[in-house]
Formats: structure tokens, sequence, C-alpha cells
């Protein structure tokens, strides 16, 4: 006995007169006249089964028991549709299997949701995420998904880097998230920490000697969970020494171009363009510029400091975005609620209508030169913000790219890649009282700032860079640190003391003491290449099994309880039993 001899997305003209045996899923089921239709289903597509009860009887009698998703064997000879009946909307539309011999292989209990059903509740998706997943759409995208991952393999390996697995079971290694610990029962009290990427370890194998390191490595992080985030995120994980950042970046781009060749059929362009920090954020008003479109943001800070009008002449910096549309009252007042949102207090405006004449309540405020300085063509609207530098930039920023899809500014068929580098390197936390990395704790100073950034934190600039797609973040990377005297300095800003340095990442300060060489590297998120890959909004829906936004599997019930006999194993008392 054999289950197939094609995949049910295979039959085609050429092969009417054979016999076929096809075994797959029943997504559908017609009578017509004693004749059964059955859609039989597998990863590759759906044949259509005839059953026709005077030449198969017995696989008729059988053929009136099947209910959607029952699994079925066919065997029979592929015959041609009839003119009237060939579905052209349909890879097998042109034959069908007139079956002799059918077999139902297995049953299944009456279904939670159809397949082609719209707008099912996500929890009964992933509640029975095993029916959800036969989706044609969730089919495309996990395989897709494998592609792409195949198609990394192949390139980093012909690039010279090794696949490295290092463990799960951990120490801390910062990336700004919180840790998910495990409890060590060999070592009661102490706790293994799932790493949160595997920065320090692959820093170690470049320390090894192993010159370029790469994997596809989960990091965990247990981060309060929003729409597009999820606690465990794979990563392409990449370091090498000896770093050259425009081979680095060139390794990527081929990357980056064989896989949008291979699985879209599209070329894009490389070198992709490069724009620093200070200049994305001047232009664009964030780190990850969505460059599929204009608008940009302009300064005006200069141009208002003697203004009448105080909220201008006394901000830190004025900027503003030129509209190309004369925008209405009702427009304005959801702008504005953007605006607020981002932590604007208001939303100050100019709107110029077809005839050029200004209408605002701030431009009796504003001087003559003032308004020359902002008039742009007729029907425009100049929105601005006035505020410090960073709180302008996140506004402004935020309301253009609102803008951008609002306005239908964007072409959704495009696809701009952007590397930005040279980041700031610490930022302010102000309730901690300290500064923080950027990056991360072992990213490197540029080397104009290396002697000096203990000198001005602020402004210092690391060697870190992000690869942007269409505004979206896809990952990003640095040099490190591998001098051990400056790693200290650095965790010395960062405000770890000496013993905790030693506690926490004493064994990296003694690899780099033991021969380091220079190194660098890169991560990037396969989830969210996943769904820009797919054109899928839906995060959850380009990871095989995801947990809910809860953190919960509706699935399997994780997380779940353990039994006291575990926890007294664990040496681990719970301080009020689980709800
Ligand atoms: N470990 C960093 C991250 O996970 C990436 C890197 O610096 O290579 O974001």
């Amino acid at each position: 006995m054999i289950w197939r001899t094609h995949m049910c997305g295979e039959p085609a003209k050429e092969l009417v007169g054979q016999p076929l045996t096809l075994s797959g899923w029943a997504a559908r089921r017609r009578d017509h006249g004693g004749l059964i239709f059955v859609d039989l289903r597998d990863r590759s597509g759906v044949t259509q089964l005839v059953i026709n009860p005077e030449l198969a009887p017995e696989a008729a009698e059988l053929a009136h028991q099947i209910r959607n998703e029952f699994v079925l064997r066919a065997e029979g000879t592929l015959v041609a549709r009839s003119a009237e009946t060939v579905n052209p909307n349909m890879p097998t539309g042109e034959v069908e299997l007139q079956v002799e011999t059918l077999e139902l292989v297995s049953r299944s209990t009456p279904l939670p949701f159809q397949l082609d059903e719209e707008n099912v509740d996500e929890t009964l998706r992933l509640r029975y995420r095993w029916l959800d997943l036969r989706r044609e759409k969730l089919q495309r995208n996990i395989a897709l998904r494998a592609q792409m991952v195949g198609i990394i393999r192949r390139e980093m390996e012909a690039a010279g880097f090794l696949d490295i697995q290092t463990p799960i079971l951990f120490k801390p290694t910062p990336e700004g998230a919180r840790d998910f610990v495990v409890p060590a029962r060999l070592q009661q009290g102490r706790f293994y920490a799932l790493p949160q990427s595997p920065q320090i370890l692959k820093q170690l194998t470049m320390v090894a000697g192993f010159d370029r390191y790469y994997q596809i490595a989960i990091c965990f992080r247990d981060e309060d969970l929003r729409a597009d985030r999820v606690q465990e995120i794979t990563q392409l994980d990449v370091e090498m020494s000896f770093p050259d950042q425009e081979l680095l970046f060139d390794v990527m781009e081929r990357m980056y171009a064989r896989i949008w060749r291979e699985c879209l059929g599209i070329e894009i362009e490389t070198p992709f363009p490069r724009m620093n920090f200070a200049e994305a954020d001047a232009r664009f008003g964030t780190d990850k510029p969505d460059t599929r479109f204009g608008l940009e943001l302009e300064d005006a800070t200069e141009a208002t400091r003697g203004s009448e009008f105080g909220v201008f002449a006394g901000a830190e910096a004025v900027r503003f975005l030129r509209v190309p549309q004369e925008l209405s009252r009702s427009d304005l007042a959801k702008l504005e609620e953007i605006a607020k949102e981002w932590g604007a207090r208001g939303l100050a405006y100019l709107v110029y209508d077809e005839e050029g004449e200004v209408r605002s309540p701030i431009a009796k405020f504003l001087s003559e030169d003032e308004l020359a300085h902002f008039r742009g063509d007729p029907a425009t609207t100049v929105l601005f913000a006035a505020d410090t530098w960073p709180a302008t930039s996140r506004v402004l920023g935020a309301l253009r790219s609102h803008l951008g899809h609002e306005l239908g500014l964007i072409d959704e068929e495009a696809f701009t890649f952007l590397w930005v580098y040279d980041f700031p390197m610490f930022e302010r936390d102000e309730d901690a009282g300290r500064w923080t990395a950027v990056h991360h704790p072992f990213t490197r100073p540029t080397d104009e700032w290396k002697d000096r950034f203990h000198e001005d934190p602020e402004h210092a600039l690391a060697h870190a860079y992000d690869l942007i797609v269409n505004g979206n973040e896809l990952g990003g990377g640095s040099f490190r640190i591998h001098e051990p005297e400056l790693q200290a300095k650095v965790f010395d800003l960062l405000g770890l003391g000496e013993e905790e340095q030693r506690a926490k990442f004493g064994f990296l300060l003694d690899a780099l003491a033991m021969g380091a060489p220079p190194h660098g590297g890169i991560a990037l998120g396969i989830d969210r290449m996943t769904m820009v890959l797919a054109g899928e909004p839906n995060l959850r829906d380009v990871i095989a099994f995801p947990k809910n936004q809860a953190g919960v599997d509706p699935m399997s019930g994780a997380p779940s309880e353990v039994t006291q006999e575990q926890l007294d194993e664990l040496g681990i008392k719970l301080v009020q039993p689980p709800q």
C-alpha cells in the first residue's frame, strides 16, 4: 500500500488517464445528483475527487460519511473536466480524480471553526492552533519563513560563518528587558536566566578564535506585551572578528537581495543607503525612518528666536512639517490627539488655503518674516512642535508617519532599506538617576569618542547600526569593546561598581584580557522579517505556536502550575498560590 503517488497540488492535464493515489484532508464535500465531489487538500494544493456511485459503489457509501477535515486516501484515475466544469481559479482546475477506492483514514470531531471562516476570535484560533495552521495564509507564512531561513543559512555558510549553538540556561545577558529565570534544582536558591540574546556568548566565540559565528537564536525577554511584541523572539545572530563594517553590511545586503529575489521575485537595490542617526532624527524625527515618502521635518528654531509667540520663542526647538494639503478642522483635531499621545501639549498650525490666505489662531502672533518663512504653496498646512529637541522629534515623527499612510503618500509596493549608524551611546534614565546603554553595555564608542565618552556621555556616539525597512527596525548591531580596561570604564559610567562588574561580567572581562580580537556583529529579527516579506500585519501569524498578549498559550495552558513535590525539590515556597 502506498499513501500517495502525487501531492494534491500536482495533478495536471499531462497526467490524464493515469492511475493516481492522493492522501489529504477533506476541505469540502458536495453531493450533486448522485455524484459526490470532495476537495482533497494537502500542503501543496487541492484536487477535486469525484465519486460516482455507479462506478464505485463502496467508495460512494463511505463518502457520505465524510465531514470537513477528515483525512482520506483516494485511488483512482485522473480525468479531464468537461469544458463547462473547468475551474480556471484552481491550479488543478482542468482535471479531477475519478475515485475507485476510498479510505477514511481518520475522522474529525465537529470543528470549533471552519477553515475558510473569517474573523475567527484569535484566542479560539490559538486554542486550536493545529487547525488554524491548516489555513492557506498560515501555511504560506510558515513556509515562507522556512524558505527564508534556508536562504539565510546558505548565505551565511557561503560567507564563512559557522553555526554555533549557545546555551539556553545561562546567566543574565542584558538587552534592556526583564530576565526569565529558571530555578536550579541541583543548586537550590540559585537561578539560571534565559538569554535575552547570546550577546556575550557570541563575543566569546570570537575570543575563542572561530572568526565568524552565526546562529538562528531564540532570545527570551520578559516584557510587558504589546500588539507587536512576543517574549520569545527569533534572531539571525551574527558576529565576526577583525570586523569591517562594509563587509558586514555587504553580507547582509546580499542575503536580503537573495531573499527578496527568491521569495518574492523582487530585485532590491544594493548597497542600501546609509544615514547617520543625527540626520535621520533631523529629517524624519525617528531613528527608523520610513523613506518610502518625503514629508521631512524642517527646523525653525533660529527663525523664531525673536518671536512674539512665546511658545516658539521660549522653546529649545521649533520644528515643523509642511503638509501638501489644506487640512480641515476635524483633520487637525485628530492630529492634535496624536500629537498629545506623543507628549505634546497642543498642536500649533498654519493653514494656507487655495488662494494662499492663512488661517490659524497663532498667525496674529507671527511677524511677516516668520509667516514668509513658513509660507508654502497654496493649499498647504504647516504643523508645529515647540519643545525640547527629542520631544519635537517624537511628536513630528509620529505625525509624519500617520500622515504618510493617511494621505496615501506611501508606495505600498516599495521596499526601502536603510542603514542608520552612529547612534548615541548612552541615555539618561531619569528615574534611576543614571546612564544606561542605548544598545548594550558591550558596544564600543566610535573612534572619535573612545577616549572621552565619559566626559560628555550625553553626546558620545557608539559604533552601532540598525537596519530599517519601510520604517520597521529589522535589527541592529555594533562593534564591541575588546579591551578589558575600556569595558570596565563603560561599566563604571553605567554605575556598575567593581564588585558588581566581577559578579556579573567577570568571565567576560577575564576573556577580554586573554587576547581578544576586535569584533562586531548584528542581530536581525526573523519574526519581523517574515512579517515584512509576507506583508503580514499580525506578528503571531508568522509564528507557528505563539502565545497570546498575556504570555499565555491557550492551546497547552502554559504557563501552568507545578506540583508541591516539584516545588519542594527546588526549595521554592510560593508566597501566594497561583490564581
Ligand atoms: N545582541 C544584540 C541584540 O540582540 C545584537 C547585537 O548587538 O549583535 O539586539
